[in-house]
């Protein structure tokens, strides 16, 4: 990092299933670093069952976006918060449009920091596919596994809980296409708003997971 401070603030960019939470996690874990999986949080927003919780559930299960007001103002408050601006963090899921993007650069520049580089994910359909359905998720702790590529010890229970694994109900085939479509849309021009500011550095996130993490690590050297 080309930084007084080695605080890494970075975002990691790509479709659904590219690999962004595994290697989140493992970057994070790596560097100390705060991980903020915005999927993970408004996943535990929809299980509390209050009504935002409720509108929140509805809108994830379908593949669209939450509203950019409630994301904004607590990723908002987490960026800025001391103790993640001291660390750092990887951004995962986030920014997934425009007035996101500027509003993430708005919530970091109160506390006179910025972003040090975008990641994106690079992958092909067919392996976007794969991943997806082969998809396992700890209910309790949200650790990620993958039928073939990431089994857990003992068929199909989480090794750190012991509960069973389960599928995300937007992991469904139809969503999945939906998720794949609002991509495109709205996730995709921030390939230039990042580009034009010098921040973008692409990662082949093909081959496993050992692989990836060893470019990931070269990518944001
Ligand atoms: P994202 O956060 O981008 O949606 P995940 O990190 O949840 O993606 O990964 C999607 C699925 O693919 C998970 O089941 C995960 O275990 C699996 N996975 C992640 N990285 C790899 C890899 N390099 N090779 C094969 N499977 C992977
Ligand atoms: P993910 O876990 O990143 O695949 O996200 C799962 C779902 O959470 C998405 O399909 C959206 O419904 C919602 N979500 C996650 N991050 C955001 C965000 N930054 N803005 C709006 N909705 C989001």
């Amino acid at each position: 990092m080309n930084r007084k401070d080695d605080h890494m603030r970075l975002v990691f960019l790509g479709p659904p299933g590219a690999g962004k939470g595994t290697q989140g996690a493992r970057l994070c874990e790596h560097f100390g670093l705060f991980h903020i999986a915005t999927g993970d949080i408004l996943r535990r927003s929809a299980g509390e069952g209050n009504p935002v919780g409720v509108r929140v559930k509805e809108l994830m299960d379908r593949g669209e976006l939450v509203p950019d007001e409630l994301i904004n103002e607590l990723v908002g408050q987490m960026v800025t918060s001391p103790t993640v601006a001291k660390k750092g963090f990887v951004l995962d899921g986030y920014p997934r449009n425009v007035p996101q993007a500027e509003a993430l650069d708005s919530a970091l520049e109160t506390v006179g920091a910025r972003l040090d580089r975008v990641v994106r994910f690079m992958i092909i359909g067919t392996e976007i596919a794969r991943r997806i359905s082969g998809r396992r998720v700890c209910p309790v702790c949200k650790t990620v596994y993958h039928v073939d590529a990431h089994p857990p010890k003992q068929k199909w229970f989480c090794d750190l809980e012991g509960a069973a694994l389960i599928q995300r109900p937007d992991d469904r085939e139809e969503t999945v296409l939906r998720r794949l479509e609002v991509y495109g849309q709205k996730t995709r021009p921030l390939f230039d708003f990042y580009s034009g500011k010098g921040l973008l550095t692409d990662l082949d996130a093909m081959g496993t997971e050992d692989e990836v993490f060893r470019r990931l690590l070269d990518a944001i050297k």
